[in-house]
């Protein structure tokens, strides 16, 4: 029997397009992709490994790396460290550039009492406590329930939530291990194409994502790069590649650190 390998559905023909091009934007989604996911979310810690080698591929001056999440911006840099990125909160609505220049959208009037009447709507409900209220969201967390609790809250929920939605200024989904209902106008394809604006000319964009939101950043790099899906298969998606777990995200930077740094006469794709 043959083993697969953590790269195996990475295609020859994607790793070309890293080699040959000549600067990349390297984009990480943070929870479920460079760290495994956690039932107490703040204890959830990059794989080990993960962050040194982020700093060495950033140490090349040949990739910049940005993190994309839909955490505060505050939060997911305290569990990343120190790596000379960019990162950016809540979906593209908040960016600290690796100069240290912060960039917080503010939140139109009429979206922010959207999200008000969403986080009030569950005041005295029994999932009220599982809420995670940020700038500019609200998230329902079921991550460690029973499976049948899990499924009957976030139904209530998602149907206490799907009316303020259809009033256009908030988008309401379904994540891994939650739903989210969230400010329209800032995506994470909105926001890996604005890092990409920021790179030299000619640069590629890859993001590695797990969750739904990401294939949005999947999607807006088509005609500049690609997306890579982590975690195993369970819907469409228009990345062009999968990676199975967290560890795997590990092994792809290895692999994008080795072929980036290799001197140009060496072949372009992994044997
Ligand atoms: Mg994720």
């Amino acid at each position: 029997m043959t083993r697969s390998h953590p790269l195996d559905e990475i295609p020859a023909q994607l790793w070309r397009l890293v080699t040959l091009a000549r600067h990349r934007v390297l984009m990480f989604d943070y929870d479920g992709t460079l760290a495994p996911f956690r039932v107490e979310r703040h204890e959830a810690n990059p794989t080990p490994g993960s962050i040194e080698l982020l700093r060495r591929i950033a140490a090349t001056g040949h990739t910049t790396i940005g993190i994309v999440s839909g955490r505060p911006l505050l939060e997911v840099e305290q569990l990343v460290g120190n790596v000379p990125a960019t990162f950016v909160g809540e979906h593209g609505w908040e960016r600290r550039a690796p100069d240290g220049s912060l960039l917080q959208r503010p939140i139109p009037p009429p979206t922010q009492e959207a999200l008000t009447r969403a986080f009030e709507s569950s005041n005295g409900k029994p999932w009220s406590a599982r809420l995670e209220r940020k700038r500019t969201a609200v998230v329902f967390h079921a991550r460690g329930l029973p499976e049948a609790q899990a499924a009957e809250w976030s139904s209530e929920c998602e149907a206490a939530w799907s009316a303020i939605a259809q009033e256009g200024r908030v988008s309401l989904d379904a994540i891994q291990g939650g739903i989210e209902i969230r400010a329209r106008g800032c995506n994470k394809g909105t926001a890996a194409l604005s890092l990409l604006t920021h790179a030299p000319d000619g640069s590629i964009g890859v993001f590695v994502g797990d969750d739904a939101t990401d294939e949005d950043a999947f999607d807006a790099l088509r005609d500049w790069g690609f997306g890579i899906r982590v975690g195993p298969r369970t819907g469409p998606t228009t990345a062009m590649g999968t990676l199975p777990s967290c560890d795997a995200v590990t092994a792809f930077l290895t692999e994008w650190l080795d072929l980036t740094t290799r001197p140009d006469e060496t072949p372009l794709v992994p044997s």
